[in-house]
Parts: C-alpha cells; structure tokens; sequence
C-alpha cells in the first residue's frame, strides 16, 4: 500500500494543477477529436472510392462522402468539358430544384468558373458581398456561405465541387480538410475515367475481334464452299491452303502438293509441257502487277491418272502471296469439240450429197443405156461381155455412190421394226465366212431386247463395215466382240453426248483388240476418204456411210480408242417399243412382170425420162413423158383416159415433184404415185409418203426393181390416200 502524501506533496500538486490551462486542455481535446473525425470521414470516403470504377458512381459517391463529412446545405459537382462546366450531381436530390434557374457555367465566370480557371478554392462567407459572384441566378437560389473547390488532376483541371449554406458558415476554417477530401476525389475521377477509356477500348477491341471473327468464318464458308478450286500460296512457294473443290477436282491435297515445284512436277508430267507451262507462270507474273488476274487454260494430269481442262486465274497479293483459282471446264471443252466436230461432219454431208447427187444421175443414163443395148444383143455378141464390164462398173461407182449418199444421209431410210439382236446375227454369219480364221468373234445378244425403227439392209452394212475394219486392224489375229443391249441414258448420262437425249436405246457394241488409233486419227474417221490404209486398201467411205447410216436412223455414234490399246464403236438407236414388239418379216422379191398401163414419167433431165419409158415400153406399157411438174399435171388434165401411173422425180424446177405429188392428189385421190429420187433428204421423201405417194424408188435403180416396183403398185386395189398407212 503506497505511503499518504505529505501536506507538501499535496500543496505542490496543487500549484502544479493551477498552472495548467485547462480551457486549452478542452480546446486541444476538441481539434483532436475534429481531427480524428475527419481522419475517419477520409477513410470512410477512400474506402468508397476504392471500389467505385465508373465515372458516374465516382461523381455519386465523392459528393455524397464530402456531404457526410461536412454536412452543407447543398452540394454538386461539375466535371470540365472543354469550355463548359457541366452538372454532374446534386445532394440532397432535391435541392437540385433550386439549381434549376442557374443556366450552364463556363470555365471564368462566376466562383465555380474561377476556381476551374485558377485552379484555387474560393471561399466566401456571402455571396452577397462578394464581387466574384457574379450570376444573378446563383444569388436567387438562396444560399449566403459558400466553398469551391477544384478538381485536379495531374496537369488541368477537370471539374469543381460546391458546397453551400443558408446561413453565414466559415468553410474556410476547413479548407486543409476540404481540400484533401476534393483532391482525393479527383484521383478517383481521374481513375475511373481512365477505367472507362480502357473499358471502351477494351469493347472496341472485342467487337473489332468480333467482326473479324466474323468475317474469317464468313470467308472460310465461301471457300469451302466455292464452286471453284482455290489456292493460296506464300512467298516462298508452298501451298498454305487448297479448298475442298480443289481437291475435288484434281484429287491432290496438300500432302500431295505440299508446294509449287510438287505441283508442276506432278500436274505436268511431260517436261516439255511442263517447261512451258513454268515459263507462262514466270512471264505472266513480270507482266502483271498485284491484284490483276492472269488466266490461262493448261491440260493437267489428275491424282487419278486422269487428263482435266482447267482455266486457272491465279493474282498476286501486295503481301507478296499468290491466290489461284481453278475452273474445271473439261466438260465444257468436250462439248464444244463435240459440237464443232458434228458441224464439220454436216458441211462435209452436204458437200459429198450434192456430188453424188450428180453422179447418180451420170451413172442412171450408163447403166441404163448399157441395159437397154444389151437387151439387143444376142448371147454370142461379141459386145455382150463388153456390155457388161460397162454395168459392172457402174454397179461398182453406184456402190460408192451409195455410201457418200448414206454418209450425207439424203440416202432414204426404209424402215420397219427390227430386232437388232437377229440382224446382227446373220451379220455375224457373214463376217465368220468373210474375215480371217486368227480372228475369233464373240456375239453376246442381249436377252428381252427393245425393238428398234430401221432399216435392216443399212445397218448390216453398217456392221460389216465396222466387222471389216476391225479385222483389218488385226493383221496378226485377235478378238471382234459383238454385243447388243438395252440402255437407258438419263438425264446425267446424255450429257457428255452431245444431242443425245435421255430415252431408251439399243446399244450396239463393237470392240476389237486390235492396233487402235492414236487421237489425231480417231478425229478424222468419220468424213468420207479418210483412210489410213495404203492406195487401193482404203476407200475412207466406211465409217463415213456407218456415221451416216447412224445419224439416219436418229442414233448415236461414239469411238473409244487409243493406240495399241483396241477400238470399241458404240452405237445407240432409239428403242420403240419394249422387248416382244412385233419386229416386221422381209418383204419377198416380186418377179420382173409387165403390163399394159399407161404410166407417165415425169423427170427434168431428157435422159433418163428416155431411159425410162424405153425400159417400160419394152415391157408392155404404154408411156408418157413430162419434163416438169406443171407439164405432168397438165397432161393429167387434158387426157381422157386414166393415166394408171406416174413416176414423180421431187428435186425438179418449177413447182417441183411434192407440189406435184399433192396438186395432183387433189386432182385425183386415186391416182398411183412412185416417187423416183436419188437426192432428197429423209424428210422430202417421208413427207411425199405421208401426203400419199405410193412408194419410192432409189435412183440409179435396175430395170428389174423398176419394174418389180412397178407392177406391184400398179396390182394394188385403188384406195384414197387416207387408209395408206405409211409413215
Ligand atoms: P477405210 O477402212 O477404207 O480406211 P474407214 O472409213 O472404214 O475407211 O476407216 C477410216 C480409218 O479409220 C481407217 O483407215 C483406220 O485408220 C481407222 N479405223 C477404223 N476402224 C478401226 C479399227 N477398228 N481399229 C483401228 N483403226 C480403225
Ligand atoms: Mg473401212
């Protein structure tokens, strides 16, 4: 226990207690407290900041901590805009009101514009008597004390906080505090704007990415989906990207073709192709600049082995890279070939048609005379075997005659319904006898097979001349498969085929294994005379008359061949009707015979009008002549008795023989009509038939077909055109 104090100790403690101050003592206690208060409102206020990002809640929360630590009537905030001081916020929310008649501050004017201007607090006990208050409608809204304070970042200012009160208050008293609190506001301004510029720029950055993403995936749609191939190559030469289609097209990928020097070694396998196509590339890319194209067209070996026409545009880049697209137009080329190839073959018809056209008749006038002067001869004339040689000969021009008008196809088609799989047969028969024993043949009908609208005489002879060539290509010996079969060509099958219409056909094939043909050959074998076999082998009319005998008949025909390799012809004839069609029997040769008719022979050309009635004469008949078709009819007019018949040349002058043929249908519906031609295309002869010709005879004909014909016109019942029933 500590010891009582002394009366000394107690008077000196005493003294000592008087002397302190303790109206300072209370004073000292009271700043402390003010201080620890403003300490905490700091605090308070910098925690608040800290988690305040945008610009906006920062005005919100500064304002509202600076209220709370210094409790004015009123208090806002502007932030700078260039010239202008613009309303942040206003506490309380509804004082705001009394703001409202205060039009917008402009840095320099009136205390807040000053103290943005200056950069220094303005404290004013009343505005009243205070000359740097200079808007009358700040006095209006009803505040005496008043404190600006700036916002300062670190080189301007950005804005300046106000605090008012009614009555006379000295905020002066505060300005250390309130300048702290203000500037402690500006750096968390400061930074939430700099938040906000790295937010903004942030979300440009994310839509600018978006966008290209975008894009990308846009881009790399198109190409995947491209109808064309397309490549990009870079500097250096290697590929970086093929699209599908280009692989699809060539069948190389880009571990195929990793680069450039792959690719030309691989797309271009004959280095003397391939040296020029690298030349192109090189001189196509001096001559043009960045962004213009450069097409060419080059022929290019596939993964496949296969050959493809591609047009191919490649651009250069300003990076230096190289964009190529690739256009595959094999088909398209085919096409064109096809097409020219089939016009060509048309000029050349018309051409060999109009030449045999007047041979035919040369050859009539021979063979007839030499008929008609062997008629006068007795067996034992030393002129008959003379006589003979003439009619030998011209059997053998009318031959040839005969296959040029089969290839120009103005050789009239007498067609019935045929099963090709029986014609072919006896065809197979013939060419058994005929060709070499080395050479094995193999006939593979087909089985139900469609009914076909031909002419059974051409197309067996169309067959032995294809039979014969093969044979001919196969000195040493081999194999002549001869097939038929149905096919159907839809509508992606006709394609390739220039003309060639979807349908059912019967397909004829004929393929040997012989030498085969080297591509310029194979071009060339359909017109009439070409012939690679030596002078005196080959005529060239072979393929000639089967191209026409074919095209006749409204079919197609197609030669796949390569050297060395065999040659396979494939002929399509449109199938009539289905398997069991009624396919028509041969019609039976009538014996010669004559009669004692009256026949009228209308021809332009004297000669063979002569011939014919010297020829019909000696047989009986009673003959009339006309050397047009205005002249026949007229004949037909004036005379009294009947004429039985007429035989009607179609290519004459004037009205011609068709307009004959139906003036004088109308004249008479019974008269019997023999259309006699040697030229006229498929149509002109058809189209007498149906108008009710009763036959037709090819020109240069023998007596006895003119005579068969002849008589067994004349021996049908006499009926009106209608119930002819030819087509
Ligand atoms: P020719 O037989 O009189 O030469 P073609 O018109 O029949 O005339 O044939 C024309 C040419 O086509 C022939 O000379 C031959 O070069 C070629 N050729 C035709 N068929 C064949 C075949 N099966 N194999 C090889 N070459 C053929
Ligand atoms: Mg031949």
């Amino acid at each position: 226990m500590a010891p009582k104090p002394t009366y000394e100790e107690l008077e000196q403690r005493v003294n000592a207690l008087e002397s302190t101050d303790i109206f300072e003592l209370k004073q000292s206690r009271e700043t402390l407290q003010k201080r620890a208060e403003e300490l905490t409102a700091l605090n308070a206020l910098g925690r608040e900041l800290v988690l305040t990002l945008s610009l906006e809640q920062t005005c919100v929360d500064g304002l509202r901590g600076m209220v709370s630590a210094v409790r004015p009537d009123l208090a806002f905030l502007f932030l700078r805009k260039g010239e202008r001081l613009i309303l942040q916020d206003v506490l309380p929310p509804l004082s705001r009101r009394r703001l409202s008649e205060v039009p917008e501050h402009r840095v320099g004017e009136c205390l807040c514009g000053l103290v943005v201007k200056d950069n220094k607090p303005i404290f004013s006990m009343n505005i009243f008597d205070d000359s740097r208050c200079t808007w009358e409608e700040c006095k209006k809204a009803g505040f005496k004390s008043f404190a600006a304070l700036p916002l300062q970042s670190a080189d301007e200012t950005i804005g300046v906080i106000g605090l008012a009160s009614e009555n006379v208050r000295d905020f002066e008293q505060q300005a250390g505090f309130l300048e702290t609190l203000a500037s402690q506001i500006a750096v968390s301004l400061v930074n939430a704007r700099l938040f906000d510029a790295v937010q903004k720029e942030l979300a440009e950055r994310k839509r600018a990415e978006a966008s290209a993403h975008y894009e990308r995936e846009r881009f790399k749609t198109l190409l995947q989906h491209a109808p064309v191939g397309i490549l990009s190559i870079d500097k250096a030469g290697i590929f970086t990207y093929a699209n599908p289609k280009f692989t699809e097209i060539f069948g190389y990928d880009l571990t195929d073709v990793p680069d450039g020097r792959t690719w030309f070694r691989l797309a271009y396998p004959d280095p003397q192709y391939r040296k020029k196509v690298i030349a192109d590339w090189i001189h196509d890319l001096k001559t043009h600049q960045p962004g213009e194209q450069r097409p060419r067209v080059l022929d290019v070996i596939c993964k496949n082995g296969g050959k493809k026409v591609i047009n191919f545009i490649p651009v250069s880049l300003e990076t230096g890279e190289e964009l190529v697209v690739c256009e595959d137009i094999t088909e398209r080329v085919t096409l064109e070939d096809q097409l020219q190839h089939a016009q060509k073959m048309e000029a050349i018809g018309i051409l060999a048609g109009g030449v045999a056209h007047d041979f035919n008749n040369l050859l009539q006038g021979i063979s007839g005379y030499a008929q008609l002067l062997m008629m006068d001869k007795n067996a034992g004339d030393p002129d008959v075997p003379r006589l003979k040689a003439i009619e030998k000969s011209v059997a053998r021009a009318a031959q040839l005659v005969r296959q040029l008008l089969l290839f120009s196809r103005k050789e009239v088609v007498e067609r019935r319904n045929v099963n090709l799989s029986q014609e072919m047969g006896q065809v197979v028969r013939i060419l058994e006898r005929t060709i070499p024993r080395m050479i094995d043949i193999e006939f593979q009908p087909g089985s139900r097979l469609w009914t076909v609208k031909a002419d059974p005489a051409q197309i067996e002879q169309a067959l032995l001349n294809l039979g014969i060539n093969a044979s001919d290509a196969m000195p040493e010996g081999g194999k002549l498969i001869i097939q038929t079969q149905n096919v159907v060509i839809d509508g992606n099958h006709a394609r390739p085929h220039i003309g060639a219409p979807p349908g059912n056909y019967v397909l004829l094939t004929v393929s040997d294994t012989g030498c085969g043909m080297d591509k310029e050959t194979l071009d060339h074998i359909f017109e009439p005379f070409f012939t690679t076999k030596g002078v005196g082998k080959g005529t060239g009319l072979g393929l000639a008359s089967v191209y026409g005998i074919i095209k006749g008949h409204g079919g197609y025909i197609y030669c796949e061949s390569s050297f060395e390799h065999g040659t396979t012809f494939k002929i399509f004839l449109p199938a009539i009707g289905h398997e069991g069609a009624e396919a028509d029997s041969h019609p039976s040769e009538t014996p010669p015979e004559g009669g004692t008719e009256t026949i009228l022979v209308v021809d332009d050309m004297p000669d063979i009008r002569q011939l014919a009635s010297q020829m019909l004469q000696r047989f009986g008949y009673t003959v009339m002549t006309a050397a047009s078709g205005e002249e026949a009819l007229q004949l037909h007019v004036v005379r009294k008795e009947p004429i039985d018949l007429t035989i009607l040349d179609l290519g004459m002058p004037g009205i011609g023989g068709n307009r004959c043929l139906k003036e004088l249908l109308v004249f008479n519906p019974f008269a019997k009509i023999l259309i006699a031609s040697g030229y006229c295309g498929d149509d002109m002869v058809n189209n007498a038939l149906e108008s009710g010709a009763a036959g037709f005879i090819g020109k240069p004909y023998q007596l006895t077909e003119l005579l068969s014909r002849v008589r067994s016109i004349l021996g049908e019942p006499d009926h009106p055109p209608e119930d002819t029933g030819r087509a």
